[in-house]
């Protein structure tokens, strides 16, 4: 098998596209398709501050280490939930990550401790508040990135959601007729309102064995294992009828989910609709200042709930 583009020999096929790259002219079509997400979603600037979400996979780092080499300004934020053997590892992993390449752009690593500001990792937190893991976890991270983003004046925060993260989550919210989740499912979120900052996906169009495959011939160490908390879950069973599915038919990911663009551009000005929308819904919390629909937002309510049931 040699290289669709220099014919030297080939390291990875990639079907859904009718080719194979060797290593060099890989790396230079990951770069593409991210820059091509970029432009064509109005993403960021070279300018502007990115804020990246990291966790230790192998999508975020990867994210991290192509924004970087495009010649982004992008930090990193991780958020330690306190998962045993699995949070340690892959802390261990961002933090190596960003001392010994991010650091050399210049780029820093901030951090967030779920213990330290809510007494408890995010496992005893969602029992001892009676709500379920995920969706604590699902709270505690976008609040704590949108708050590290408009404190430190970020412009935009990116995160790692690959084009089978986007095809599962949008298999899910048309299972569920989840028309209002549908609406925010593009690749760029404006910051619709004061408080809220701007959320990107630029690694939308390339697939989650296309950035292995980035991470391991980069060598790039990330954290193999998923999240403990992710067994059984609802995505994971979307992944893989929808990986069944890519094998008998190469392509099908990408055609659900750009074809989903494609008709949501058509069917709307989005960024205006939804700032319309969200304006009319949204104010500072009462509590944190962040922008709520409630008078109390349900992050400084679950840390109220902790705060009763936690002894300090
Ligand atoms: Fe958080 Fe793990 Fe659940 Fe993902 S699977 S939402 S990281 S607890
Ligand atoms: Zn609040």
């Amino acid at each position: 098998m040699n290289c669709t583009k220099c014919k030297t020999k080939a390291v990875i096929d990639l079907p859904r596209h009718n080719a194979a790259f060797c290593k060099g002219c890989f790396n230079g079509f990951v770069h593409d398709q991210v820059a091509r997400a970029i432009k064509s979603e109005w993403m960021f600037g070279k300018d502007e501050r990115i804020l990246v979400a990291v966790s230790g996979g192998k999508d975020s780092l990867a994210l991290w280490n192509i924004l970087l080499t495009l010649g982004y300004r992008a930090d990193g934020l991780y958020v330690d939930l306190g998962i045993g053997a699995y949070s340690e590892q892959s802390h261990t992993k961002v933090t190596k990550f960003a001392e010994a390449v991010a650091a050399s752009h210049g780029a820093t690593l901030h951090l967030h401790t779920v213990e330290q500001e809510a007494g408890a990792g995010i496992k005893e937190l969602a029992q001892l508040i009676h709500r379920p893991t995920c969706s604590t976890c699902g709270t505690i991270k976008r609040y704590q990135f949108n708050r590290v983003a408009i404190e430190q004046q970020y412009d935009v925060m990116a995160t790692g959601h690959n084009l089978d993260d986007e095809a599962a989550r949008l298999l899910g919210n048309v299972l569920h007729w989840q028309e209002e989740y549908l609406d925010k499912q593009g690749p760029s979120l404006p910051a619709s309102v004061a408080g809220f900052a701007k959320k990107v996906k630029p690694l939308y169009r390339l697939s989650e064995r296309e950035l292995a495959a980035y991470a391991v011939l980069n060598r790039i160490d990330y954290i193999v294992e998923e999240c403990p908390m992710a067994k059984g879950s609802k995505m994971l069973q979307y992944k893989e009828v929808l990986n069944r599915l890519e094998t008998e038919s190469p392509g099908t990911k990408q055609t659900f989910y750009w074809g989903f663009l494609e008709k949501q551009k058509k069917k709307q000005p989005t960024a205006t609709t939804m700032t319309e929308k969200d304006r009319a819904v949204l104010h500072p919390c009462a509590s944190c200042s962040q922008p709520t629909t409630a008078e109390v937002c349900s992050y400084c309510k679950m840390m109220a709930r902790a705060k009763t049931v936690i002894p300090r």
